[in-house]
């Protein structure tokens, strides 16, 4: 099949209306970093492409005082330059940063990251620690779901991913990210985890979400760790613990993969880290 149109749209109706007019044929680009590989590489070969990177509506970052609203057009550099992405969203910001390289990061979009489906993907681990909502229209209507559920109830093919919103973490909750890439600059990452954790006044775990990234078939929460965390202090034995928990985690999801016994060993510097560079930042906001 070959590429027959490219419809550069300024409205989120217009791209409904084509998607609904030529379903599997249409494919959506924002930043190309990853449609155009797959382009050259003949993995799909749709007859029309839709530019979305005129839509305004999709590049807004809202902060409405209880939630925070991310455009699907938005850039991992928007996030990296935005203010509100420093103290106890820091996470996010550390995750967009780490992306590729700056050219990457310049175009490439959160829509794009989730859209894509890789379990690689940076930013999905703290927007899923964050219980973050992904909405998505189509000519059937808006659907909204979390991000943690989308990995098993993907995007249809007449349907644009529109935003992504999560609930502004409280003063005592604190996001945090680390990641092992492969190469430095231009590493897709192969290992990540985020953390979501909220202390109470006297530094034991209230609550917390911890995501990981390519540690299965895509971006997941982490349960077996966080029920163990619960109710904690963050101490070298606990860490051990939380780290001894995923690995068994591991055990099961990676059975047979020849990857399982370096990733064994590498998930513990990074889960460590996200859960010590929680608790310093969170002793920093509540000096316990
Ligand atoms: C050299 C290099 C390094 C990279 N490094 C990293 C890295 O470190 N970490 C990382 O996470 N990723 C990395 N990537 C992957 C890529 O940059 C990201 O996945 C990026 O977020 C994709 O966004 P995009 O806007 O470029 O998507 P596009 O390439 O435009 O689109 C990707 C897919 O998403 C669909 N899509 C895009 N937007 C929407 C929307 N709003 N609604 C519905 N569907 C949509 C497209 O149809 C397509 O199928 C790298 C890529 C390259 C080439």
């Amino acid at each position: 099949m070959t590429l027959n149109q490219v419809y550069n749209v300024d409205n989120i109706n217009e791209v409904i209306e084509i998607l609904g007019n030529f379903g599997k044929d249409a494919k959506i680009i924002a930043g190309g970093t990853d449609i155009v590989i797959a382009l050259k590489n003949e993995k799909i070969s749709p007859k029309v492409l839709i530019d979305i990177t005129k839509i305004e509506d999709l590049k807004k970052i809202e902060d409405d005082g209880e939630y925070i609203t991310l455009g699907a057009g938005v850039t991992f550099t928007n996030i990296v330059e935005n203010h509100l992405f420093r103290g106890n969203l820091w996470g996010l910001y550390k995750a967009c940063r780490m992306v590729g390289s700056p050219q990457i990061r310049n175009k490439g979009t959160i829509g794009g990251n989730i859209a894509n489906g890789s379990a690689a993907a940076d930013s999905i681990p703290p927007l899923i620690a964050l219980g973050s909502i992904v909405r998505l229209v189509s000519i059937e209507g808006v659907r909204e779901i979390s991000l943690e559920g989308y990995y098993t109830d993907p995007i249809k093919e007449n349907e644009l991913i529109t935003e992504i919103k999560f609930i502004k973490p409280k003063e005592n909750q604190v996001l945090t990210f680390a990641k092992l890439g492969l190469r430095k600059a231009l590493a897709i990452s192969r290992l990540t985890s985020a953390s979501l954790v909220e202390f109470d006044n006297e530094g034991f775990i209230k609550s917390i979400r911890v995501a990981s990234g390519a540690l299965g078939k895509y971006p997941m929460r982490e349960y077996e760790v966080e029920n163990y965390l619960i109710g904690k202090k963050i101490r070298e034995e606990t860490v051990e613990g939380a780290v001894e928990r995923l690995q068994n985690s591991m055990d099961e999801r990676l059975k047979g993969r020849s990857t399982l016994p370096y990733k064994r060993v590498a998930i513990s510097g990074i889960l460590k880290e996200t859960l010590e560079s929680a608790m310093t930042i969170g002793r920093e906001v509540a000096a316990w």
